[in-house]
């Protein structure tokens, strides 16, 4: 990733993609200790535009203040940063990367005389689980690892170490013939993907966790807003493994993901082993949506230019 061409903005100038480098004594490198987002920019009927690109820095605000990590740049300028790295690679499409992350100052678990670093790095980044997966459904494993528990690394930060137990989780569930692993929370109820958020449909009703042990994610409140619209009931409850075996649907959302079916759960078949109706409903709104061809939410919409 780090041979290309192009711009990385790194504490608030924009530097040459291979030499936004940082030192081998990176705290962050070290104890993981950081903060991140990820974002993406849609070629949309308006012009490329970033989708919900305030509320994505709002999390990360919020992830740093959880964390305890001073925040060196203002909100406007981080989405200022945010448009320019799209923008100045000529993106008509992106994934963006913006971290918080501390320097090389001092390698004390203290962190009192460390500096807090910000980058942000856009490129081209296709559909995560493949562009046939957002048709056919992914066939995924509950996961021999637990997801966090509030009191040992917190859920609500986005924060670099936490993607430890994801990495884990989603090579263990590859290793297993899977695409993705579902995690459960410390007491065995449902939480979420490695990096996206668990939704299923019964009896025409919507479901997801409720945000204990889950990330607050975007796409999660963006569907749940279109479902709504759409005339859905969306209730989160406590989700147990078999209720999810005898769903009529099941998908995940999330930025890198966008909504992704689940075809098969544990060599359970879910309903009819494809893209459900609703799923598909929800699937074409949101593209609708992140593409600008829908009146309803353009506010969600930041121009790069
Ligand atoms: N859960 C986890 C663990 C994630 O990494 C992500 C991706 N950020 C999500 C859920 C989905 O969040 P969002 O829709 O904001 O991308």
């Amino acid at each position: 990733m780090s041979d290309r061409d192009g711009l990385i903005w790194l504490d608030g100038e924009m530097v040459d993609w291979r030499e936004a480098k940082t030192h081998v004594l990176t705290h962050t490198l070290h104890y993981g200790m950081g903060v991140f987002e990820g974002v993406r920019a849609y070629e949309a009927e308006q012009g490329t535009a970033i989708f919900r690109l305030e509320a994505h820095t709002d999390r990360l605000f919020n992830s740093a203040k959880i964390m305890n990590m001073p925040m060196p740049f203002s909100k406007e300028e981080l989405n200022e940063a945010q448009r320019a790295a799209v923008r100045e690679n000529d993106l008509k499409s992106a994934y963006i990367r913006p971290m918080v992350f501390y320097g090389s100052e001092g390698m004390g678990l203290r962190a009192d005389n460390l500096k807090a670093h910000v980058v942000v790095a856009a490129w081209e980044w296709g559909a995560y689980m493949g562009e046939e997966n957002l048709k056919k459904g992914i066939k995924i494993a509950t996961s021999s690892f637990t997801r966090h528990h509030v009191n040992v690394t917190m859920t609500k930060a986005k924060s670099n170490g936490s993607y430890m137990n994801s990495m884990l989780a989603l090579q263990e569930a590859v290793s297993h013939g899977c695409d993705e692993a579902l995690l459960l929370d410390t007491e065995g109820y449902v939480s979420e993907g490695s990096g996206e958020n668990f939704f299923m449909v019964r009896d025409g009703v919507i479901y997801t966790p409720e945000l204990t042990a889950a990330l607050d994610g975007i796409t999660r409140k963006t569907i749940m807003q279109l479902a709504k619209d759409a005339g859905y009931e969306v209730r989160e409850k406590r989700i147990t493994r078999d209720e999810v075996y005898i769903a009529d649907e099941a998908f995940f959302t999330g930025t890198a993901a966008e909504v992704t079916p689940i075809r098969e759960l544990d060599n359970r078949t879910i309903g009819q082993g494809s893209r459900g109706p609703v799923t598909e409903m929800l699937q074409t709104k949101y593209f609708d949506v992140v593409h600008g061809r829908s009146e309803a939410h353009l506010d969600w919409l930041t121009p790069v230019a």
